[in-house]
């Protein structure tokens, strides 16, 4: 679904990627470890179009989603691939961005009935069904201020889902959360990954990456110093880099 080949990102003189190869087929769940600084968060900025990058390539269902050097939206037609590719695409960010004048049920709706376009009562009884799978069916009607952190973002991951995407890309989805607040997520995250979702997840928590992935990627300095199966990369890690990453994360 998602391939992403010899990706190349600069900010000014900073090269932040310096040659990255990603490929996740459906099903996939692909996490991406590294310290802080690695680049995780840019490549998957990078991937959902939040930053323009400067060599290499991006397929997404084998549609090129960058161009060379080249602003995006200087390109006719581009708004539309933006929106194509955000809504195939969807994020979960660290901070769960929710609107706090918006009830949870208006935040779930809100991209695919303004963006989108869908009828709203197939949204609104979708968002019921998303918001029942994360287990905050009783939350609809509330505010994101009265719900604890693990609930606004399991919210936000209903808000994910509701735009009905192709794969899932999550930055750091548990960080911002207590560790109790962050086992419900994380059970949500494990959930998904059991049904099949495509996913790429960036995490600090190596419990979940070797529970859920399939593949799991180290990222050292812009470059991918190590990747392969969770056990064996877990298990056996082969660089001295990875070995030290492990060790201190521990
Ligand atoms: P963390 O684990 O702390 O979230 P990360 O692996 O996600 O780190 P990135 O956020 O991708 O790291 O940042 C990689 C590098 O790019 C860092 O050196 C950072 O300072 C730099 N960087 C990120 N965003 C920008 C920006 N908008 N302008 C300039 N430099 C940036
Ligand atoms: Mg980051």
């Amino acid at each position: 679904v998602l391939s992403i080949r010899n990706l190349h990102k600069c900010y000014g003189a900073l090269e932040v990627l310096k040659g990255v190869d990603i490929t996740a087929h459906r099903g996939d769940v692909v996490s991406l470890i590294g310290s802080s600084g690695s680049g995780k968060s840019t490549l998957l900025r990078c991937a959902n179009l939040l930053e323009d990058s400067q060599e290499g390539e991006i397929l997404f269902k084998g549609e090129p989603v960058r161009w060379s050097g080249k602003g995006l939206s200087r390109r006719p037609g581009d708004a539309k691939q933006v929106l194509r590719i955000r809504t195939n695409l969807s994020m979960v960010f660290q901070q769960f961005n929710l609107w706090s004048h918006m009830t949870i049920l208006q935040n779930v709706m809100e991209a695919p009935v303004t963006v989108l376009k869908r009828d709203p009562k197939e949204v609104a009884e979708a968002a019921h069904r998303y918001l029942a799978k994360v287990g905050i069916g009783d939350k609809a009607d509330v505010y994101p201020a009265q719900l604890s952190g693990g609930q606004q973002q399991r919210a936000a991951i209903a808000r994910a889902l509701c735009m009905e995407p192709e794969a899932l890309l999550f930055d750091e989805p548990t960080s911002a959360l207590d560790p109790e607040l962050e086992q419900e997520v994380v059970k949500v995250i494990r959930d998904l990954a059991r049904e099949g979702r495509t996913m790429l997840i960036v995490t600090h928590d190596m419990k979940m990456a070797r529970d859920v992935s399939s593949h799991v990627v180290f990222l050292h300095q812009g470059r991918i110093e190590e990747e392969g199966a969770p056990d064996r990369l877990f298990g056996a890690p082969e660089s001295e880099r990875l070995r030290g990453f492990l060790s201190a994360t521990q």
